[in-house]
């Protein structure tokens, strides 16, 4: 059975926190676990009217792996198409840290403005067992930096806890609205 968008897994589950273990040899139950991400991702994708699934990271479908899967073109909700980092880490940051909205499959309905570096090199491996590299800048770059939090069991709220003016819903008519940083700070789902 494919793994649906129930598989995914939110906060509190604490699991989120923990750091994901590398991966040694690409097996078939690595390969399954890469193709149930995409499923789930894909199913949480067709259930929002406004918004992408653009990215995964194993440890939301609460499988402890360093791997991360980001959709080819997240401009485009027709394309499903995603390509797999395995063990991905980030070799080195430039540019300017710049605040901009995020959210994530893990803490439905939250956004929050998180600063992220603007360009980022990344070193992975692929499917194939083969090490590549990219680089990613603007929104590419925060995807990356979010997903690779994901493996070190960081998640973006925990950027912004003392942020009061960080913090925002997405209305049902797709509308982000800044939410009262009180209710943030005691909300028991966030925050261990
Ligand atoms: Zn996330």
């Amino acid at each position: 059975m494919a793994l649906t968008k129930d598989d995914i897994i939110t906060l509190p589950n604490p699991h989120l926190r923990e750091k994901s273990s590398r991966v040694g040899l690409i097996t078939t139950e690595i390969k399954a676990i890469c193709d149930d991400m995409v499923s789930a991702t894909l199913s949480w994708d067709v259930s929002r009217d406004h918004e992408v699934g653009v990215a995964l990271a194993a440890v939301q479908i609460d499988k402890l792996y360093r791997i991360v899967i980001v959709r080819n073109d997240y401009e485009d909700k027709e394309n499903q198409t995603f390509t797999v980092f395995i063990n991905p880490e980030i070799t080195k940051t430039e540019g300017k840290l710049i605040a901009d909205y995020e959210g994530c499959l893990s803490v439905p309905d939250l956004y929050g403005k998180v600063k992220r570096y603007s360009k980022v090199r990344v070193k992975a491996i692929g499917l194939d067992g083969k090490p590549f590299r990219v680089t990613a800048e603007g929104f590419l770059a925060r995807i990356f930096q979010h997903e690779i939090d994901h493996t070190n069991g960081i998640v973006f709220v925990d950027h912004i806890k003392d942020q009061a003016d960080a913090f925002f819903h997405l209305d049902e008519d797709g509308k982000l609205r800044q939410l009262d940083y009180e209710e943030i700070r005691n909300n028991t789902i966030l925050w261990e």
